[in-house]
């Protein structure tokens, strides 16, 4: 099967510029339209590197959707404080657009919105700059960060409602769209502990599912005032305690019920990494697009994936395209995990982003050989 795999994508490979018309491109399309990757996107020193990994890692596994967390690792024009000490320039930018055009994979940046504006003790660029941003300027920042802390510190956040934060982050929206030539756009939004602050002068008391779903449709509006379609990481949106899914995976502050407010055409990044939970059934059922995101757990991967061609099999015609695929994650930087599938690195652990993306793969190949 691993052989018939690897001729088919060599016939795929030879006829890349008329990858739409090939019988066998189509029909992975038909089991798996979303084949994604997500990573970090890789400093400026490793970019040659991870151009070789996209051509022959990505391309010849028929990837055709590639999330990169870009954040603060560019050299914005629009707001040069907020750069990265060491940042990708714009020519390092077209050098991966070029790649991933050639592999016929669609980019999609990240730069992290709403939460995540601070990382264990530090502060992240936005807020160190914009500190008037903070929905809890309250809490300081600890010199050894531990979890659990009396100040249920996960992530500095944002607030939604202050009135200059949008002038800023769309700016960077804006920008590294423009740069990435990219038609849609992932904000991450994931793991927001921080939201609807009792001291936050304009968030207090307001409901916080309103609040994440307000914020959610005000990214969503301003992307699709220029064709661009918004990527989500959809924790926030599940029932953490009902599901027993948790405080990470799933909302403990009441956010899941903004799954029913807001607009349909985002797409949820479903992430589960150590079970196959059916949530992708929940979001298709809300009327929302999802892809499902598995991330060092090989066996949890296959199993995901066999969910979702067999989601896309038994649904109604109006439930089966919400079943979109699989995006494999990747959280350690680019060149660890480049250490690690080159095999530089020695992994203790079986369970690895490098063994999990691979069983994936080969299980994407065998569902297609099984059609
Ligand atoms: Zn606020």
């Amino acid at each position: 099967m691993r052989y018939y795999f690897a001729c088919l994508l060599v016939t795929v490979s030879l006829t890349v510029s008329s990858q739409t018309d090939n019988p066998a491109v189509e029909k992975l399309n038909n089991i798996m339209p979303v084949r994604g990757f997500c990573i970090a996107a890789p400093a400026p020193g490793g970019v040659e590197e991870f151009i070789k990994f996209i051509d022959e890692e990505l391309g010849s596994r028929m990837v055709n959707t590639l999330i990169l967390r870009v954040d603060y690792n560019y050299q914005y024009k629009s707001h040069p404080e907020l750069r990265d000490s060491v940042a990708l320039s714009r020519r390092d930018v077209k050098k991966l657009v070029d790649a991933c055009s050639r592999n016929k994979i669609r980019i999609i940046p990240q730069v992290n919105l709403l939460g995540h504006q601070s990382w264990a003790g530090r502060v992240g660029n936005l807020l160190r700059n914009y500190p008037e941003f903070d929905e809890t300027p309250q809490v300081k920042m600890p010199e050894k960060y531990v979890w659990p802390n009396p100040d249920g510190l996960y992530c500095k956040s944002y607030c939604p409602l202050h009135p200059g934060v949008h002038y800023v982050v769309f700016d960077i929206v804006d920008e590294i769209c423009e740069v990435f030539e990219a038609d849609a756009f992932h904000a991450g939004m994931d793991e927001v502990f921080y939201i609807g602050e009792r001291q936050c002068p304009r968030c207090s008391g307001k409901d916080k599912a309103e609040l994440f779903a307000g914020e959610v449709r005000t990214i969503r509006d301003h992307l699709a005032d220029k064709g661009r379609q918004l990527w989500i990481w959809g924790d926030r949106l599940i029932d953490g305690k009902t599901t027993g899914i948790g405080e990470w995976e799933g909302s403990y502050n009441s956010t899941h019920r903004a799954a029913d407010l807001i607009p349909k055409d985002v797409i949820i990044c479903d992430w589960h990494y150590e079970r196959p939970d059916q949530t992708p059934v929940y979001f298709a059922m809300k009327g929302l697009n999802v892809v499902t995101c598995p991330w060092r757990n090989p066996s949890s991967a296959v199993l995901q994936a066999q969910d979702m061609v067999r989601f896309r099999e038994h649904s109604t015609r109006e439930m089966r395209d919400h079943f979109m695929g699989m995006v494999q994650t990747v959280w350690s930087g680019t060149g660890q995990f480049l250490d690690s599938f080159y095999g530089r690195r020695t992994e203790e652990n079986a369970n690895t982003p490098v063994s999990c993306f691979k069983a994936l793969y080969d299980e994407i190949s065998r569902l297609l050989t099984d059609q």
